[in-house]
């Protein structure tokens, strides 16, 4: 009998170890399980929408589907349709692939006021994700602040800042592209509590940032550092020399007659978020940078928003019965226990871009075939489970018919128009809509 594998999440680190598994054990089957219809995780909901040239991505996994000995089994909750001990029990190895998909909280005060969102939903949101599709950000007072300065805040910054015709190409949720345009914006606020060598952003997404039609980027150069001091080094040395040179640029522009002003400032903390009812301002401190760490430095200030995205980074959440070590999944090189194994964000926590899943997920299969013992009874036996239970699986077929329709019905400039709603997905597939 032919080794048989699971893989939980169907997002980049899991389709990289697919193509592993397929690679070191010829012949085996595996079945790649997503809790929504639709496969690809962070590159459907996470790459930014304006960057759908990141999200073709897919296709080369998309061949991996086309494979016989590869399942996609969509619509399927490990957790809820199935247990992860159910995976263990039934397929020789099972691989855990599910992303960080949760947000870190800040920890101060106000964080629970209507108007604060972590960027899990607000990507989610603008992303066409079926969890916050009915999130409705309140956009409506003018300003919004977003913490971090990573690449995700700029992703956040950026959706906010275009206007209709730059978002062309995008294929952004139409119910987002909508409000983000129907918004009264004027201040657009990106804090970093440490200094601009720290951040975490990429030259690439900080150079998007020159040229937007209805935003100014103001960036005080009083701020900005003479040279790269620090404990830095080759190509991350560069891209921080990098990162200021397009700092200053931006700093030296004068753009004052847009209507949004988007600041970014360094060395402020955010301390609390202020409101009575809802987000009214939010209020920071100052900070200096000590041994690489922020430090608050006791002079405090408000800024008035009305929202407030946070974009500090991601918990994993995996399904019940996996173990957690702080904000990841507990793991030895990718091994969590028994035949289970981890990769991807919920093994190493949110970092790199796509392609850092590529060795990362070969690797982990590598240890995974040198323990591995066959034998289990595999996909024949989960299907009957799932038939108990009545679980509606949406299989690759049934993904390309929503692809297709989605592509079928996207609006004039655009690549395609994402279903948000699990239902209308399956009623399509049923013939009831689309
Ligand atoms: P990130 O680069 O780690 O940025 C997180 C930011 O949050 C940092 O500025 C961090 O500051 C700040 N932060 C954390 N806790 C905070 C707190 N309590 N108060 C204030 N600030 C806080 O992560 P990310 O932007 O979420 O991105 C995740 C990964 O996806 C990264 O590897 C990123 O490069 C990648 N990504 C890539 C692209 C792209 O290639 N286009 C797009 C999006 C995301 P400290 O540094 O001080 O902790």
């Amino acid at each position: 009998m032919s080794a048989s594998f699971a893989i939980v999440g169907s997002g980049p680190s899991g389709m990289y170890a697919a193509d592993a598994l397929l690679k070191e054990v010829p012949g085996c089957r595996i079945d790649v399980f997503d809790r929504l219809p639709t496969p690809f995780g962070l590159i459907r909901f996470g790459v930014a929408p304006d960057h759908f040239k990141t999200k073709n991505t897919s296709r080369q996994f998309a061949r991996t589907f086309e494979l016989d000995e590869v399942r996609y089994l969509g619509n399927v909750e490990i957790g809820r349709d199935l247990s992860i001990g159910e995976l263990q029990d039934n397929y020789d190895a099972v691989v855990l692939a599910t992303g960080s998909y949760n947000d870190r909280r800040l920890g101060i005060p106000g964080e629970d006021l209507p108007g604060v969102y972590g960027a899990c939903a607000f990507v989610g949101w603008y992303n066409g994700h079926p969890d916050y599709r009915d999130l409705n950000p309140l956009l409506n007072g003018g300003g919004v602040a977003v913490i971090g300065i990573g690449n995700v805040a700029l992703d956040v910054c950026r959706v906010l800042a275009k206007t209709r015709g730059e978002m062309q190409g995008s294929d952004i949720a139409a119910h987002a592209l909508d409000a983000i345009q129907a918004a009264p914006l004027e201040a657009l606020h990106m804090f970093g509590r440490r200094g601009p060598v720290e951040a975490g952003f990429t030259p690439k997404e900080l150079g998007e940032l020159r040229e937007f039609e209805r935003c100014a980027v103001i960036v005080d150069g009083g701020q900005l550092p003479g040279s790269v001091e620090g404990d830095f080094e080759g190509r991350e040395k560069g891209i921080k020399e990098k990162n200021l040179a397009l700092l200053r640029e931006l700093a030296a522009q004068d753009k004052p007659d847009l209507p949004i002003q988007m600041h970014m400032g360094f060395y402020a903390a955010p301390v609390e978020i202020l409101g009575e009812s809802q987000v009214e301002a939010l209020r920071l401190e100052r900070t200096q940078v000590i041994d690489g760490r922020a430090q608050g430095t006791g002079e405090f200030f408000d800024v008035p928003c009305a929202a407030v995205v946070t974009a500090i980074g991601y918990l994993a959440l995996p399904p019940d019965g996996v173990p957690m070590d702080g904000t990841i999944v507990a793991n030895d090189a990718g091994h969590v226990a028994g035949n289970l194994y981890v990769v991807g964000w919920s093994k190493r926590g949110p970092s790199g871009t796509i392609p850092t899943n590529g060795p990362e997920s070969r690797d982990v299969v590598g240890l995974l075939v040198k323990n591995l013992e066959t034998g289990k009874p595999g996909g024949d036996a989960i299907d009957a489970l799932l038939g108990e239970r009545g679980a509606r699986v949406v299989d690759y077929d049934g993904y390309k018919i929503i692809s297709a329709a989605e592509i079928a019905g996207a609006p004039e400039g655009h690549p395609q128009e994402k279903f948000t709603r699990i239902d209308e997905m399956l009623a399509l597939l049923d013939g009831g809509g689309g």
